[in-house]
């Protein structure tokens, strides 16, 4: 059976995400979205907890997706995996790099975890949560950006933050 993982922060998930998600889980037969700390940024708008929550009710309509969260390295979790594939979305030359070297760092240390990307869709190429959070602190309109039945929870939450 064929797995894949795909990691990332979600603070908030995105419809860029989501779209990878559902293309990644038309090619395997189980996906693993596997939400991260991530150490290099300080200040999430929703704590691990509630973005496992969000990205369950987002994915739900995907059978074969499941949610997990952790807190350890990327290449440390797979290794409970073997033979996973973790995926990831590439936007533009600038997560190629990151990405390039993210890969070689996690080779380093679990050199039996393979990595595969996924261009993405042209629609949601200028699409992060960063700019999700940045939109709705200052009160504009995310509908398009992220899942509809999260919208009102995230412009809460935005509000508070902001404070
Ligand atoms: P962000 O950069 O939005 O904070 P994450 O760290 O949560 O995102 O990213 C998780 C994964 O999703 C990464 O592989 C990232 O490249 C990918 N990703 C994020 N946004 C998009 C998008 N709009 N289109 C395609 N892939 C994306």
């Amino acid at each position: 059976m064929s797995l894949a993982i795909c990691p990332g922060s979600f603070d908030p998930i995105t419809l860029g995400h989501l779209n990878i998600i559902r293309r990644t889980s038309k090619i395997f037969d189980e996906v693993i979205v596997c939400i991260m700390q991530n150490a290099a940024k300080s200040s999430s708008m929703f704590t691990i907890e509630e973005r496992v929550d969000m990205v369950r009710r987002a994915c739900s309509r995907y059978p074969n997706v499941r949610v997990d969260s952790q807190h350890c390295l990327l290449a440390e979790y797979a290794r409970q995996y073997p033979g996973c594939v973790v995926v990831k979305g590439l936007r533009a030359a600038s997560d190629f790099e990151y990405e390039f070297q993210m890969n070689l760092a996690n080779k380093k240390i679990n050199p039996d975890m393979e990595t595969m990307f996924l261009a993405s869709d042209g629609k949601y190429n200028f699409l992060s949560s960063s700019l999700v959070r940045e939109l709705a602190s200052y009160g504009a309109d995310i509908t398009g950006y992220v899942p509809n039945e999260l919208i009102d929870e995230i412009n809460l939450r935005a509000k508070q933050w902001r404070k």
